[in-house]
């Protein structure tokens, strides 16, 4: 039997307005080509950069939220390779002293807790974009320099899952602190994955394979699973690999491809960045960037467990947004109604924006709107159905006040005692059959009974004083 050694770096784009050691625009996403550069992200001779304040900000409230020690001392270095991609001849990152170390996170799969390990995350800029054409290669710098940082996480994961879980868990922790936007499309996250084989109770690391630039999650299991598949027949072959392999990842072909042996870090010649100075961060620093953390995933994910009553499920979908989190938050506090605010939430809103494929940032029914709607059926003003149904079709579409809808288009419920006792009478009237049936001891012909009252007002009547008028009258 064997079992499978991942882990994975994760690389992040920085949300920042402007490149890690100079001004030009960090937005590099469909800008006409090499618009934003300028000669230190172009690495010019004689040009000096300057570390972006804010980029350091940004990394340690990332690490904080990862649980990772701060170092007080972490410096910049050089490391030196040639591409056309990367006109300074070097990239600037850190390696000895990276900013922060030690930290982990939980994440779950299949229902089980695990810990998942980050060695270190440090900072570092981007290189620029290369496309190559029919007769040769274009070079875009808008990226050369844009901030990010790599989160580097222990050989801790086992399956593809457990690797999609952990990096799903990233991009939700790096989103709640807006230390990145993280969004793949706009390729401001992307994953290697390093993947070894060994028999199952064996503790050494063999050589492993690292799948370079995964740019989903779905790519990013799929690569992993190939993998593993691959490397198992090679043991079972008695052939496992001797040696540390850099490969890549087709969709279209659903294979890693051999790319290059893999490098050490002596193939890099790293050095001190003689141009900037190293990073301190001081206890007053951390202590003001703690304040700054908000609410994280997994402390809102007990919060509505345990306080709000909330399955799992529920929870987890909630908690995983913080936009979606926080419009949740409003609606429950507004409504006064966690139950209902759960419900309308996670089953109601989400299947709408689903099926429009919408994030809630784009929808139009206000969390206050949507309160009001909770409070009306709570107030007897509109039966359940009729909310969920009608009125939130309308306010999903146009945006529309619960409210008026429910005036301009008379769906209130009727709650009248006086009006309810002569529908029921009338209905007791016409089905003396069904009257019997439930006197006999068919409980559920009273269900029939109520059916046919609901007809009578298209829906209208409160189902409750229905029930109650009804039992009396033939109890
Ligand atoms: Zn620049």
């Amino acid at each position: 039997m064997f079992e499978a050694v991942i882990g994975m770096e994760i690389h992040a784009q920085i949300a920042l307005q402007s490149k890690m050691f100079c001004s030009c625009s960090s937005d590099s996403f469909e800008k006409e080509p090499n618009i934003n550069a300028c000669p230190i992200c172009m690495g010019f001779p004689g040009q000096l950069p300057v570390i972006n304040e804010y980029a350091v900000r940004k990394g340690v409230k990332a690490s904080l939220a990862l649980n990772c020690e701060v170092q007080s001392f972490s410096k910049f270095d050089r490391k030196n390779y040639f591409y056309p991609d990367l006109p300074k001849g070097f990239q600037i990152s850190q390696f000895d002293e990276p900013l922060a170390i030690k930290g982990w996170i939980d994440v779950d799969v299949n229902g089980e807790r695990k810990r998942v390990g980050i060695t270190r995350l440090h900072l570092e800029d981007d290189a620029g974009k290369l496309t190559h054409v029919e007769n040769g290669t274009l070079c875009d710098y808008n990226r050369s320099g844009v901030a990010l940082m790599e989160i580097v996480s222990d050989p801790d994961m086992r399956s593809a899952a457990e690797a999609g879980a952990y990096a799903r868990m990233v991009q939700t922790i790096l989103r709640y602190t807006g230390s990145s936007d993280a969004d793949m499309e706009k390729g401001m996250m992307r994953f290697d994955a390093s993947v070894s084989i060994r028999p199952v109770g064996d503790t050494k690391l063999y050589p492993r394979a690292e799948i370079k630039n995964l740019n989903s999650f779905k790519s990013l299991e799929s690569a992993i699973d190939y993998e593993i598949e691959k490397q198992i027949e090679m043991w079972e072959e008695g052939k496992p690999m001797d040696k540390e392999i850099t490969v890549g990842w087709t969709d279209i072909k659903g294979k890693t491809y051999f790319l290059r042996n893999k490098e050490g870090a002596d193939d890099y010649r790293y050095f001190a960045e003689p141009d900037l100075p190293p990073v301190n961060v001081t206890e007053e620093f951390l202590e003001e960037i703690r304040k700054e953390l908000p609410e994280m995933p997994t402390e809102k994910f007990v919060r509505y467990t345990e306080q709000m009553g909330m399955s799992t499920a529920e929870a987890e979908m909630i908690a995983a947004s913080k936009d979606l989190a926080k419009y949740f938050d409003e609606v429950a506090e507004l409504s006064g109604d966690n139950k209902r605010a759960t419900t309308f939430v996670s089953t109601i809103l989400m299947a709408h924006l689903n099926k429009n494929v919408m994030e809630i940032g784009e929808c139009k029914v206000t969390s206050k709107a949507l309160a009001d709607l909770i409070k009306m059926v709570n107030d007897g003003k509109i039966s359940m159905n009729m909310a969920k149904g009608e009125v939130f079709e309308e306010m999903f579409e146009k945006g529309s006040d619960p409210v008026k809808i429910v005036e301009e288009k008379g769906l209130g419920q009727v709650s009248d005692a006086g009006e309810l006792s002569k529908i029921c009478e009338q209905v007791v009237a016409d089905n003396s059959g069904s009257v019997e049936d439930y006197k006999g001891g068919k409980e559920q012909a009273l269900g029939f009974l109520v059916g046919q009252i609901m007809k009578a007002t298209k829906g209208k009547a409160n189902p409750q004083m229905v029930n109650d008028i009804l039992k009396k009258l033939i109890g």
